[in-house]
């Protein structure tokens, strides 16, 4: 492009759905026409506030002090300053960046990522594996308002956090972008009280509570998966969580997203054990009224065979007599 085609492009042509594409053209501008991907990254970084006020409160409460109390630097006003700065000469200044880097790299080399932790919010470490695991589940989207990691930068979150028992495992994880992630810690501490003693709630008389260890056909964590002793269909699997709750609007994230992983598992299982199942019906059962006869919340998982029924269509539309079929 020559001059006035960029030029028409950034006045009239650039859509822009976020800072990045001025950032990225001016950094080249201002690279000689090049710049690295790192160069582009610490540019768009430069227009974070959220990053910036971090190491700004960084700047003034430690390293500032503490640089200044050993002589180094000045505060004047806002501003920093090296007493004597005029006295150095260019190459002087330049050996002493030089040794700055040199410990720069030392450092960094002798600690590695260790150095970064304390930025990730949610204490306790999350392995990249998991977090590559996290934002694919939730299609690179903010779990809570939906942004795209495209316009906002998503963190990997304990639902529950570590400090109130909450699990280092991948269904107590989610993917939040960093405001809906900040807005959640103000909130923490009232809603987090006793995560793991809340788990155990069990209903004595209920049947699912009571479910035998020996009928479980799968377990994770926070759910269970056992046949139903009444199936509808050969395989009709029962998804529960280990928790007493009456129905699905009780379920926790991290319970649904447990119920989810068995959900699969179950799946992925009865499909291995039977080549001629197709199709599944998945479903709850939300109140009496909607039919439930067993008050402890459970997911059906029924597979579906070619011909198990004449007329399959509508599936769960069927709970209402006649109306499966939409058509007639
Ligand atoms: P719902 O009507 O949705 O509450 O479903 C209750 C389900 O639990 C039914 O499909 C029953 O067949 C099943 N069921 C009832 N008692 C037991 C039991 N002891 N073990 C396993 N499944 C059961
Ligand atoms: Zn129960």
């Amino acid at each position: 492009m020559n001059f006035l085609e960029l030029r028409t492009f950034i006045l009239h042509s650039m859509r822009m759905s976020h800072i990045y594409q001025p950032v990225m053209i001016k950094r080249l501008l201002n690279g000689n026409g090049r710049a690295s991907k790192r160069e582009i990254a610490a540019a768009i970084l430069s227009y974070d506030d959220s990053q910036i006020e971090y190491y700004e409160k960084i700047t003034t409460n430690m390293v500032g002090p503490v640089l200044k109390r050993n002589g180094v630097v000045d505060k004047v006003g806002s501003q920093y300053v090296l007493p004597n700065f005029e006295t150095y000469s260019p190459q002087e200044v330049s050996e002493l960046v030089s040794i700055c880097e040199e410990k720069l790299d030392t450092y960094i080399k002798k600690r590695g990522e260790k150095i970064w932790t304390h930025r990730r919010r949610s204490e306790g470490y999350i392995p990249g594996t998991v977090r590559y695991e996290v934002l694919k589940r939730a299609s690179y989207r903010c779990e809570l308002c939906g942004i795209s990691a495209d316009e906002k930068a998503l963190e990997v979150d304990h639902i529950e956090p570590r400090s109130h028992g909450g699990a280092d495992a991948i269904e107590n994880f989610q993917a939040l972008c960093y405001s809906c992630n900040a807005m959640k810690r103000d909130r923490d501490g009232t809603d987090f009280r006793g995560i793991r003693a809340l788990y155990d709630d069990r209903e004595t008389g209920c049947i699912f509570c009571e479910t035998t260890r020996r009928t479980i056909r799968f377990e994770n964590s926070l759910c269970l998966a056992f046949d139903d002793n009444y199936p509808v269909v050969p395989g009709h699997l029962l998804v529960i969580p280990k928790r007493h709750i009456s129905d699905y609007f009780g379920l926790r994230s991290a319970e649904r997203n447990c119920m989810h992983s068995l959900i699969e598992q179950a799946r992925d299982e009865l499909m291995r054990l039977d080549p001629k199942i197709k199709g599944f019906n998945i479903g709850f059962n939300n109140g009496t009224t909607a039919g439930q006869t067993v008050m402890h919340c459970h997911a059906h998982i029924m597979p579906r065979r070619q011909g198990d029924i004449d007329d399959p269509v509508g599936g769960i539309r069927n709970i209402i007599p006649g109306k499966g079929n939409y058509y007639s």
